[in-house]
């Protein structure tokens, strides 16, 4: 009910600012444009790691977890929430828990009740500045920070991961992100195929050598800059079609091309990294592509049913996990054999028990106890109490105007979301006492605790049950044939290319 009501009065606002990312032409890197150099016994996990393709921790391929990281950009609204839904929310990983993803927020248009309801359900939500701007400075980076806190309850130690709109970024923004206590970044192109010489598809690694990924597109990085001893770079792994390492995409490759062929490249490319040194296969989604109903956007049915065919096909294979970036560094920084992967606290289904009816980011209680802040901008709902203006980096935790004389009390930092009551002034459950969590956590892998499978679910309208993994289907990743190419890599910016409705408004 309340996204609807809310949902059309963003329409415009929001589709006019929506962002291209990802946008390059040319190869990203070259060995010698990174003049890299990383000694690996004396750079060690888990606070240190050099840029390399191979598996961290000396995991043996067979052991090694094939994560498939789903990420997703922009506002967050009730379209984006239910797009990313299509194409997870009926899925299960081997463990039986639900996948989580990482949503990387802008404050623009988004309506904080639904961050607070993705981030209580698991998922990670992680910093894309205020306002969507090019290589932006503290303000919009910080005040991200601080209006996701005040607004919809993000812890903000829990806020680690940063995206640089339309992914252009310096290492001065690098340096900002450390200073602001940021633990990684994910914003650097691996352009070059898992599998040709020269690639540059590393593993997430630290900057204590600087970085090594897109050396050919910035000026001011590479050849050791800049030197961020444990910070951490999460490059986001390219898509290559028919011409190899000639054809390359990076965001909602669906754009790019019909679905029967973008099919094909994200099969390949993804066996290409399972086949070699399982670096991640990623993902990367602008979710208002494929909303459903947002005018503008064509009906996204096909690409929707593309992608769910997509994951179906991934999901069959042995020991692939969807997961969100916040997950696949904690794997990296300790990396376990894939059947220890449950161990890994995120990887794990606990999810919060709290029967009480309070504004705490689980839809059942909530309902009726959300603040409606009526902005003609971006209207939107929160648990925290509306403020008096709408957030901006000059101001981005606005007072509160005392309704009815009531506050709405922010979170505060010895209480976990699901457990405050903003109404209520109280804490539910203190950190550090016995809060309670209901652990749904289960190894339904086909060889049991090992969890060495997976797969449930398709697309929304199927109630599959499990599909385990025999190993020898044949649907099997080994029948997937990859593609020569040619050396050179051309990203292709899908402003050019995406659905013709969507295009004329854009900048
Ligand atoms: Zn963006």
């Amino acid at each position: 009910m309340r996204s609807l009501a809310l949902s059309a009065l963003l329409l415009t606002p929001f589709l006019g600012t929506l962002a291209q990312d990802g946008s390059l032409t040319g190869p990203a890197s070259s060995p010698e444009a990174a003049g890299y150099s990383c000694d690996p016994t004396t750079c060690k996990l888990p606070n240190c790691a050099c840029a390399s393709t191979n598996i961290p921790g000396g995991i043996s391929q067979n052991d090694t977890p094939m994560f498939l990281v789903l990420t997703a950009d922009d506002a967050v609204q009730s379209y984006t929430v239910n797009a990313i839904a299509s194409l997870i929310g009926q899925r299960k990983n081997p463990n039986g828990c639900s996948p989580k993803y990482s949503y990387y927020t802008q404050i623009s248009y988004t309506n904080f009740t639904f961050v607070t309801d993705l981030y209580v359900a698991g998922n990670e939500i992680a910093d894309h500045t205020m306002t969507h701007i090019e290589l932006a400075g503290s303000d919009e980076i910080n005040g991200n920070l601080v209006t996701l806190n005040a607004l919809a309850g993000i812890p903000l130690n829990e806020i680690i991961g940063f995206r640089a709109p339309y992914l252009n970024y310096s290492a001065a923004m690098l340096t900002q992100l450390q200073q602001s206590g940021f633990t990684y970044d994910t914003s650097s192109t691996a352009s070059i195929p898992v599998n040709q010489n020269g690639t540059d598809a590393y593993w997430p690694y630290t900057l204590d050598n600087g970085l090594a990924n897109d050396c050919l597109t910035f000026t001011d990085i590479c050849q050791g800059k800049p030197k961020l001893p444990g910070f951490w770079e999460i490059p986001m792994y390219a898509i290559f079609d028919e011409r190899g390492g000639a054809g390359t995409h990076l965001m909602d490759p669906w754009l790019d091309g019909n679905a029967t062929a973008v099919l094909s490249w994200m099969k390949n490319t993804f066996a290409a990294h399972y086949n070699g040194n399982r670096q991640p296969f990623g993902l990367y989604t602008h979710p208002i592509h494929i909303a459903t109903g947002y005018p503008g956007v064509a009906d996204p049915t096909t690409t929707i049913s593309m992608i769910n065919e997509f994951i179906d096909w991934a999901q069959q294979q042995s020991n692939v996990w969807i997961v969100s970036s916040r997950q696949l560094l904690d794997w990296v920084r300790n990396p376990v054999p894939v059947s220890q992967l449950n161990n890994i606290p995120s990887f794990q289904c606990a999810m919060p028990v709290v029967s009480e009816k309070i504004c705490n980011g689980i839809p059942a209680n909530e309902n009726g106890l959300l603040s409606s802040c009526p902005f003609s901008a971006f209207p939107f709902f929160t648990c925290y109490g509306c403020p008096a203006t709408p957030p901006t980096p000059a101001d981005p935790n606005p007072s509160q105007p005392v309704v009815s004389g009531r506050l709405r009390y922010r979170l505060p930092s010895d209480c976990q979301t699901a457990f405050w009551d903003p109404i209520g002034n109280k804490c539910l459950c203190q950190n550090g006492t016995s809060c309670q969590f209901n652990d749904t956590t289960r190894p339904i892998g086909p060889n049991g605790a090992n969890l060495t499978g997976g797969g449930t679910g398709s697309s929304p309208a199927a109630s599959q049950p499990y599909i385990p993994f025999n190993g020898g289907s044949s649907g099997a990743i080994a029948s997937v044939q990859i593609s020569g190419g040619a050396v050179a890599a051309v990203i292709f910016g899908f402003a050019g290319v995406i659905l013709g409705a969507v295009s004329t408004l854009i900048s």
